[in-house]
């Protein structure tokens, strides 16, 4: 006799998994081993077929995120995931080494939100660019926060986040001190599912628990603790919201490790949506908008359109990318 029951994946690396049921209670659950075990790219002699190893393992490797369908063994009373639900989306890093096969580190986020502060620490905009990228080449939606807003002059900090508005972002000023720009904030968390990331000490822990009382969401501290003793330091942690819309924050340190050279020199155009607006725009087809006559990019940076700090954020990437293509 089995039980069936659905639930998302909230944590875990190998092994087992923590995994939220549609009830609200949290079990642990271990993979059923067909669903484990990845032969599909073995040949009969044990060596990989290249071309199907990525479609396997991208099939097959349990993440963070996943929605799952468990069965519990009535004798043993153990959870077993039998089932994989298919994602709608992914946070994914090219597999360690190179070569094929991704490493999915969170799946079904429905938005990246990125937190700095007004000040202390200072705002760090090619930082924030770079999150952006990663959102982007991701396909998934991204928003920008901006905390601690009354420690500054509410009208330049406006000013200095204009360009993200242009370009389309969303961007929250909020005051946890103050109580300011709170309730926007909650509004658009609720019954998502959220990844939260920008430096330390900007206020993502605090921020959580003011727009969450009673949940005791510590970013960062969290994961550090499920990670110790491990030797990934790759560990999304799902951390429930407290809200009657469900959702989730996601604290995720492998963001940071995601690489700007898992992104296709090419690709890169579509992740400014300044440059993707003007696309097919310039002279030329293969224009890398940056000495080239006839270049729409470029002209919209003289004309104020696309931010010079921005595109001065594209072009670093671009040559961080070129480089990385030549390795
Ligand atoms: P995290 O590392 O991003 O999770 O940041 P924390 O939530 O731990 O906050 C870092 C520090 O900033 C703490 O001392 C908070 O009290 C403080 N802080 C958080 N929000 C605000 C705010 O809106 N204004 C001010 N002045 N300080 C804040
Ligand atoms: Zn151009």
């Amino acid at each position: 006799m089995t039980d069936m029951m659905n639930g998302v994946v909230l944590s875990g690396t190998g092994g087992r998994w923590e995994v939220r049921l549609e009830d609200g209670t949290v079990v642990e659950a271990s993979l059923r081993g067909r669903l484990k075990k990845s032969d599909g790219g073995l040949r009969a002699d044990g060596t990989i077929r290249r071309d199907t190893i990525a479609a396997a393992s991208a099939k097959l490797k349990l993440a963070v995120g996943d929605d799952v369908q468990l069965e519990r063994e009535m004798a043993t009373d153990d959870w077993a995931i039998g089932e994989i639900l298919p994602r709608r989306s992914q946070l994914a890093r090219r597999a360690p080494g190179g070569g094929f096969g991704q490493r999915v580190i969170v799946a079904n986020v429905d938005q990246v939100v990125v937190v700095f502060a007004a000040a202390k620490p200072d705002p760090h905009e090619r930082m924030l660019d770079r999150f952006l990228v990663i959102a982007e080449a991701n396909g998934i939606a991204a928003r920008v926060v901006v905390n601690k807003v009354e420690l500054v002059d509410g009208e330049a900090v406006r000013r200095r986040f204009a360009p993200y508005v242009r370009a389309g972002y969303p961007v929250h000023f909020t005051s946890v001190k103050a109580g300011e720009g709170l309730d926007e904030l909650r509004a658009v968390l609720s019954g998502r599912r959220s990844v939260f990331t920008g430096p330390s000490g900007v206020g993502k822990s605090s921020l959580l628990n003011a727009l969450f009382p009673g949940a005791s969401l510590r970013v960062g501290e969290i994961s550090e603790s499920v990670n110790k003793g491990r030797h990934t330091t790759v560990g999304a942690r799902m951390l429930p919201l407290p809200e009657e819309g469900g959702g989730y924050a996601i604290d995720t340190p492998g963001l940071r490790e995601i690489g700007l050279w898992d992104l296709a020199l090419e690709d890169l155009d579509a992740c400014f949506p300044e440059v993707a607006a003007l696309e097919h725009g310039c002279q030329f087809n293969d224009c890398r908008h940056i000495t080239e006559p006839g270049c729409v990019v470029r002209a919209a940076v003289q004309r104020g359109d696309f931010s010079r700090e921005r595109y001065e954020s594209y072009l670093h990437l671009l040559e961080e990318l070129h480089a990385g293509s030549r390795s």
